[in-house]
């Protein structure tokens, strides 16, 4: 049997079409059309004013923390059990990350954790929805109104995922996308931040373009990054984007799929298909060992590596990261249930380009890796 990657991208739309396109008009740099294009058809897909296209989901967050204003000594709750990114892009702008706990069930962060974190430093909740269902949003945006509290959505795992008939990455003063190739629609590398405020938007843009201004060009009142997409990348994504529709239905198929095979196996805790506010969107297929497994995930990674079936770990905690216990951030916290799903969880492959005859491949050798 050939190895069956984690992830693999599906690139056989019009992807070959529009990136000829940009060669033979010779529009690479960002200033191609498809740039501007890709930003608008993003943005209203999900239902936002603006949309900015950056070079990356972790600068994405980074653009959006920075326009938010927030900086030194301010606090900022996020989940512990997420990427890096998002505790990188607090701390880079001077800021605290404050961590909560997720729900043993859907692995998102635990809404009602939040209030009981929530000083007179803090200034925003990022709220990242993980692995295919969104975070519980009214609860949430109850909350962060009565405290006056920002929003920032990592929406990088949930393209097309709605919420209560409301597209993620539509919530809050600022979301952000990640377009890398394991997400439901990929430009290689890319991101985007999108807002429905104009001027979070032109701040996002200036700061994604060195903060260069209109009239003195080379006059600088404030540090930016380059952060820009190209217009090859960009043409990827528009190709891309045509399909989302096709590409949410296919993640969901083989989601069901996995949980129709596996379900009768006592000692694996699956997704969740459904809460009462979402369906799962299987950006991923995680799975979680039950406390009969007598190893954990490393183990069970290894034994499928040996019959060339790809996996991911899950997330390592942030108040974990040896990087951030250095700097002496999370003294004291404790999150049993993220330690846990960090020590038991991983995914096995989920990409688009999966078939059928993988999938029950897959299946038959967890089962026989279980034994
Ligand atoms: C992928 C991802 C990112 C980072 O995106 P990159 O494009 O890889 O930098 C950020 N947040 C979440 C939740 C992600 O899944």
């Amino acid at each position: 049997m050939n190895l069956i990657p984690v992830n693999e991208p599906l690139l056989n739309g019009n992807e070959k079409k529009y990136l000829n396109e940009c060669i033979e008009t010779g529009w690479i740099s960002s200033e191609g059309p498809f740039v501007k294009q890709f930003e608008e058809l993003f943005a209203s897909r999900m239902g936002r004013r603006h949309g900015i296209a950056v070079s990356n989901g972790s600068v994405a967050l980074e653009a959006a923390v920075v326009a938010l204003g927030i900086s030194h000594g301010d606090e900022v709750i996020l989940p512990t059990f997420t990427i890096i990114s998002c505790a990188a892009a607090i701390v880079r702008a001077g800021a605290i990350p404050v961590v909560v706990d997720c729900q043993p069930d859907t692995w998102n962060m635990d809404v009602s954790q939040i209030e009981a974190k929530i000083t007179p430093k803090t200034k925003a909740i990022m709220v990242v929805h993980i692995y295919g269902l969104p975070v519980d949003m009214e609860p949430l945006l109850i909350l962060a109104n009565r405290y006056g509290l920002q929003i920032i959505e990592d929406a990088a795992q949930m393209h097309g995922q709605i919420y209560k008939g409301r597209p993620c990455g539509s919530f809050g003063a600022i979301s952000t996308f990640s377009f890398y190739p394991n997400k439901h629609i990929t430009t290689g590398e890319g991101g985007m931040v999108l807002t429905d405020d104009d001027n979070l938007a032109e701040h996002c843009r200036a700061l994604r373009n060195l903060c260069f201004q209109p009239q003195k060009r080379f006059l600088h009142e404030e540090l930016g990054w380059n952060l820009r997409l190209s217009n090859l990348q960009a043409a990827l994504g528009v190709a891309q984007l045509e399909r989302l529709d096709e590409f949410v239905l296919r993640k969901r198929h083989i989601g069901q799929r996995y949980t129709e095979l596996l379900s009768n196996i006592p000692s694996l805790q699956l997704p969740l298909p459904q809460t009462d506010y979402a369906d799962n969107i299987y950006w991923v297929y995680g799975l979680v060992l039950k406390d009969d497994v007598p190893f954990d995930a490393e183990e069970a990674m290894r034994r499928l590596a040996q019959h060339k079936i790809g996996t991911r770990p899950f997330f390592w905690c942030m108040h974990e990261q040896p990087v951030f216990r250095n700097k002496r951030l999370f003294d004291g916290v404790s999150c049993p249930v993220a330690e846990r799903i960090a020590r038991r969880g991983f995914y096995i492959p989920s990409g688009m380009a999966l078939t059928d005859v993988q999938i029950e491949q897959v299946v038959e050798i967890i089962i026989k890796i279980l034994k």
